[in-house]
């Protein structure tokens, strides 16, 4: 009996061993693939400013420092629902449906007055708007506006009650990968680029671990890569290893990319066009990596969409005196598994419209959700939503059926033009500033190279003049998207006074020196400009 029961804690202890140096093994394994990604100066830093910022938040819960930092909050609170909730006893509130209901004349008066009431202080006909609103012109307005009357009960849920739309959810997909060089891929329509995105990463971390029995998955994205990867990964529990970009090309860093792959490793990411700057990775290179490591590469053609499959036909991909060229970035580029496109961005279709683009169509099946036991019935459905506006969809269609090659070939050209004289007068004529990277495309970020001028300092005053940019944070940098309203010559000009006046006399209290500016200078930065950003969005449901 004593030797039974001296075996059986002699297993025990052997378990237990066992299981420590497993513990200790996974642990450590981890920490290695961490630090070989990051590098050990990265690593150090990365841990440096998590140690920092634990401190000052400790440092934070002084009744005292609570105290400030409280009233502080408030009072950027108070200027974010200053700017975004109306005021006063004039103001209509609709807080209870009406007991009985309004005529369409009361409706359609009500929203004439709303607008009024909200006086929105920005017209975005006027051009000076980056990005945020791609202006087809009037007509094709019409004839969204009227597409979106036909089908607007339509539900691509139930493909019987609405062929029509189904086939032409299937056109649009069919017709972007036609222009993005893959006729024989396969896709599917989403709400728009983050779902395209979110679902390209649940689509290949699927893929991986039904292929390669991944069950730890991670991606490697360059720094200039949409929030949207980050996520994704963040909703479907993904670790992200985000690599700086070269701070010249603004390209991703090949060799730190490389040497952050590992077994988990499920796809890379690169961007044709960036947001930040508008530069374009190095997708052939990339997709050497994806291939000879066989994990995925999504190529974000978000903002690209309708632009960058027609620089090379517009004759413009070859750039000019070798700035400004766009590389190979499409399903012709061995490698490239995903690719997504907006077309409610340069495609002129109405906002909540997207395609993510796979290869082949045994990929996409990584994307679907299918239940046969669900009490409702058997469940399947392509993406995200169940039920979708059929509206949009044929609303999208009837865009690019208006647009046509040549009407995007054209759009092409004179946007692409806008931002390339931007660039090009920018460097000619405003000595403080450089342009990020050699932009192929629609997109231009400007830094200041002058020790007395804050770039975020001559974004405020650009806004005083009427214009809305966006601020870039790593370097400081403001960038404008360029739409078929934008005229060069006219921001040029604005720029050089803002220049000039952030110069002479800067005010360090602008909107992006405030927000931006806080959360480059201090360790506490980030959490402070998370906590505000948060308040932000509490605003935003205030009725
Ligand atoms: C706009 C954009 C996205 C995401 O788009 P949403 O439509 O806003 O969800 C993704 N990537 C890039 C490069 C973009 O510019």
């Amino acid at each position: 009996m004593d030797s039974r029961r001296i075996t059986s804690s002699r297993t025990y202890e052997l378990l237990k061993t066992v299981l420590f140096f497993y513990v200790v093994f996974k642990q450590s394994a981890k920490a290695q693939r961490h630090l070989r990604a990051r590098g050990i100066i990265t690593s150090f830093r990365e841990f440096y400013t998590w140690i920092a910022q634990h401190v000052i938040m400790l440092a934070l819960r002084l009744p005292a420092a609570q105290r400030k930092v409280r009233t502080e909050m408030d009072k950027a609170k108070q200027d974010i629902e200053d700017k975004l909730v109306p005021k006063g006893i004039d103001v209509t509130r609709h807080l209870t449906l009406p007991a009985v209901g309004q005529t369409p004349e009361w409706i359609l008066a009500e929203m004439d007055k709303m607008d009024k009431e909200m006086g929105s202080t920005t017209d975005w006909s006027l051009g000076k708007l980056s990005g945020a609103v791609y202006h087809g012109g009037a007509d094709m307005e019409r004839v969204i506006v009227a597409a979106y009357a036909k089908y607007c009960v339509s539900n691509p849920l139930h493909p019987d009650v609405f062929p029509a739309i189904r086939k032409m959810e299937a056109e649009i997909v069919a017709m972007t990968l036609k222009l993005f060089n893959n006729a024989d891929g396969a896709g599917t329509m989403t709400s728009g680029g983050t779902e395209s995105i979110i679902m390209s990463v649940k689509t290949h971390r699927d893929w991986a671990r039904a292929v390669k029995g991944i069950t730890e998955p991670e991606i490697i994205i360059p720094s200039s890569a949409h929030a949207a990867f980050d996520k994704g990964a963040a909703y479907l529990k993904i670790k992200v290893h985000t690599i700086p970009v070269d701070p010249f090309t603004r390209r991703a860093d090949l060799k730190a990319i490389k040497r952050a792959i590992n077994a988990n490793t499920i796809m890379l990411v690169g961007s044709t066009i960036n947001f930040p700057d508008g530069n374009q990775d190095d997708i052939e290179a990339l997709g050497k990596l994806a291939a000879r490591y066989k994990v995925g590469l999504h190529v974000d053609c978000c903002l690209g969409s309708f632009i960058v499959p027609y620089l090379e036909k517009a004759g413009l991909a070859e750039g000019s005196g070798g700035k400004y060229k766009l590389l190979p970035f499409d399903f012709r580029v061995p490698g490239v598994t995903a690719i997504s496109c907006d077309t409610h961005k340069y495609g002129f279709a109405p906002k909540g419209s997207s395609v993510i683009m796979y290869r082949d169509a045994k990929l996409r099946r990584y994307q679907y959700y299918v239940n046969p036991d669900w009490a409702g019935g058997v469940y399947a459905s392509p993406s995200l939503s169940g039920s979708r506006p059929g509206a949009l969809i044929a609303g999208t269609w009837a865009a690019m059926q208006y647009m046509g090659s040549e009407g995007y070939l054209e759009s092409c050209r004179s946007i692409v033009t806008c931002a390339r004289e931007i660039a090009d007068k920018i460097v000619a004529s405003i000595p403080e500033l450089y342009i990020l990277g050699s932009p192929p495309a629609s997109v231009v970020a400007f830094g200041s190279k002058h020790p007395k001028v804050n770039v975020l300092e001559v974004g405020d005053k650009m806004a005083l003049r009427g214009w809305h940019l966006n601020a870039l944070t790593g370097p400081a940098a403001v960038h404008i998207a360029c739409t078929r309203l934008t005229k060069a010559d006219m921001f040029v000009a604005d720029l050089k006074d803002a220049v000039k006046e952030a110069m002479l006399s800067p005010s360090g209290k602008g909107t992006m020196v405030a927000v931006y500016g806080l959360g480059n200078s201090s360790a506490v930065g980030p959490a402070m400009v998370g906590q505000l950003a948060t308040a932000f969005l509490d605003t935003m449901y205030k009725a």
